[in-house]
């Protein structure tokens, strides 16, 4: 029998340095440079929309009233960074704030006009990247400052910037990721039934998005366990599990292989049942929101759904470095499966003292990319 396991609670230290405190300059800095840097994105994505924005995306919004949005955010941009020159701090910030605002300027603003877009199937999710990231900062960083788990962490901790890229990176990958996805599926064209779909698709709307969540969510268990049980496979999951302190940034870090891999295996239950597409895009928001959330800095309270939703607790558990969470609680979206096949994880109140990995992996984007082909190749 395994000795009792002594639960400690983890202790965040205040880094005072890379706080960020009213009227000093630096939020208006760092607001200034983001919102200049996303403003001229999005001036290139209005300059340039069948290479820069996303087919499936300029379905779901519109373009012209996203404009007022651009609009605001190159404003607040020149605000921010006048802030700066007035605290007197941080004016590099400042500076290349309105910097990147005046070339967004230069190059039509906000007025560029909006037309019919030829579709081109292969293109840069620039839009989905600019969204996803605004939309980010509203919901999770809000989040996690009103209802902190380690309210200490702070906002630039460690490694974010390592983190940005890889959130940079799978969201403008997003039509490359879909295309490969969709491809990888229609190999599984002699598993479609007729049958099956006209059975899932007389089902309510709410019974479809379940069982959606369930299948995708038994494929990425056995997925994502194959990552953590099947050696040469773990050098590349293990990108995901380098990072040592966990907030909403912190899950956009994964190997591309396992990006690509993770949603090509997922299209296939998606694809076989058949669903309306109602169902679809309610499970596609659900797991985009879901992904996120389970990584973010909170100790929001789920009641009850935490017996059956994952919620922060839980993937944060996965996260652990300590003997008892390593290789626990595989489940991408419900605690189901890791209860049926004995892999749950979860100590009443407790949450891990540590996160990372057991040997430590190279600190930066590109080394950590090739940190599978390091343990793969022979030692010299
Ligand atoms: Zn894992
Ligand atoms: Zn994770």
């Amino acid at each position: 029998m395994q000795p009792e396991h002594h639960y400690r609670e983890r202790q965040v230290e205040l880094n005072a340095q890379r706080e960020f405190r009213l009227g000093e300059g630096k939020i208006s800095g760092y607001c200034s440079l983001f919102l200049g840097a996303l403003s001229l994105l999005a001036v290139f994505a209005y300059l340039y929309p069948a290479y820069l924005t996303t087919i499936e995306l300029r379905q779901a919004y519109d373009a012209v009233m996203l404009q007022q949005v651009l609009k605001y955010g190159m404003y607040f941009s020149l605000l921010f960074g006048v802030l700066t020159f007035y605290f007197n701090r941080f004016k590099r910030l400042g500076a290349a704030g309105i910097g990147l605002t005046l070339v967004a300027f230069a190059l039509g603003g906000y007025r560029i006009p909006v037309g019919p877009v030829e579709p081109v199937r292969l293109s840069l999710g620039v839009d989905w990247l600019i969204l996803a990231f605004l939309g980010s900062v509203l919901v999770f960083m809000t989040l996690e400052k009103l209802l902190p788990k380690y309210r200490n962490q702070v906002i630039l901790r460690p490694e974010w910037s390592v983190d940005l890229i890889y959130f940079c990176f799978n969201h403008l990958m997003i039509s490359a990721i879909l295309i490969y996805a969709n491809y990888h599926a229609s190999h599984f064209d002699w598993a479609v039934s007729e049958s099956v779909q006209a059975a899932v698709q007389s089902a309510p709307v709410w019974l479809q998005v379940v069982l959606i969540i369930l299948c995708a969510d038994f494929v990425l268990y056995w997925e994502h366990r194959l990552y953590h049980e099947v050696r040469p496979l773990w050098a590349i999951h293990a990108v995901h599990h380098s990072v040592e302190e966990l907030d909403w940034l912190a899950g956009s870090r994964g190997h591309f292989v396992q990006v690509f891999s993770e949603r090509a295996l997922v299209m296939i239950p998606l694809y076989l049942l058949g669903a309306d597409p109602v169902a679809l895009n309610i499970y596609v928001t659900f797991a985009a929101l879901q992904a996120v959330l389970i990584h973010c800095n909170t100790r929001l309270p789920f009641g009850p759904l935490k017996y059956v939703l994952v919620t922060p607790q839980f993937h944060h558990w996965h996260h652990g470095s300590e003997k008892p969470a390593i290789d626990t609680n595989y489940g991408a979206h419900t605690v189901l499966f890791d209860r049926l096949f004995g892999s749950y994880h979860m100590p009443a109140d407790h949450w891990p003292v540590e996160y990372g990995t057991t040997v430590r992996l190279p600190r930066g984007y590109l080394a950590q990319v090739l940190y599978p082909l390091e343990r793969w190749l022979p030692r010299k």
